[in-house]
């Protein structure tokens, strides 16, 4: 299945889409990861990058679009993949929908998690918390500054995609504020409903 998880920062894409991913046999692209490595091998994007990120701004289109089309094309997803931050932009969209056309695919369904705002600055102080408790690096965008940023970056870019994809016949919005295992089930039964093929093959039973 090619599918996209939609959602503002701190709503859950990550821990949704590495469950999916696992249950579904296929690989979780996530781009904001594939940032931070680049950003960590300290190459000339990457140090481009590292500012933008910290802000809580988008990085360019050009850097994103060509790597996960890269992704994309490599064998391990050859039969479907999760993008978890991906596309984040009209312009990264319509580049992902003219390379999926060109290699005759098509995307199953893009899964939004709704959650208020309210919550998620709670939520990424919370993972910022656990990551510094657990001896991991905290990341440098987890702070509200620059979760204000990021949140005005999702709500002027990004959310418009929802009605793109709407238009499209693709979305499919699930409560992001239900215990995560809720929610996990409850886009199981949104994929479980896209065709009679998914439900037999991949998406018996429950979380
Ligand atoms: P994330 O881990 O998805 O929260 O992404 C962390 C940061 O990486 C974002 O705030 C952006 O600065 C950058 N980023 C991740 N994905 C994209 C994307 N598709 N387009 C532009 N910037 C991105």
């Amino acid at each position: 299945m090619r599918l996209i998880m939609l959602g503002p920062p701190g709503a859950g894409k990550g821990t949704q889409a590495a469950r999916l991913a696992e249950r579904l046999g296929v690989p979780q692209l996530s781009t904001g990861d594939m940032l931070r490595a680049v950003v960590a091998k300290g190459s000339l994007v990457g140090l481009a990058a590292r500012d933008v990120m910290a802000r809580g701004e988008l990085v360019g289109d050009d850097i994103v679009v060509n790597s996960v089309l890269e992704c994309i094309a490599e064998p391990g997803a050859a039969s479907g993949f999760i993008l978890d931050g991906f596309p984040r932009t009209l312009g990264q969209a319509r580049a992902l929908d003219e390379a999926l056309e060109q290699a005759r695919l098509g995307l199953d369904a893009v899964l939004e998690l709704k959650v208020v705002e309210a919550v998620l600055l709670d939520r990424i102080i919370y993972r910022a918390r656990e990551a510094k408790a657990a001896g991991q690096r905290v990341r440098s965008d987890d702070n509200p500054e620059a979760l204000k940023v990021r949140l005005e970056a999702y709500q002027t870019q990004t959310q418009p995609l929802a009605d793109y994809y709407r238009t499209a016949g693709l979305l499919h919005t699930v409560d992001g504020l239900m215990p995560i295992d809720q929610v996990t089930s409850s886009l199981f039964a949104e994929l479980r409903l896209l065709t009679p093929v998914a439900g037999s093959l991949h998406l018996t039973g429950d979380i």
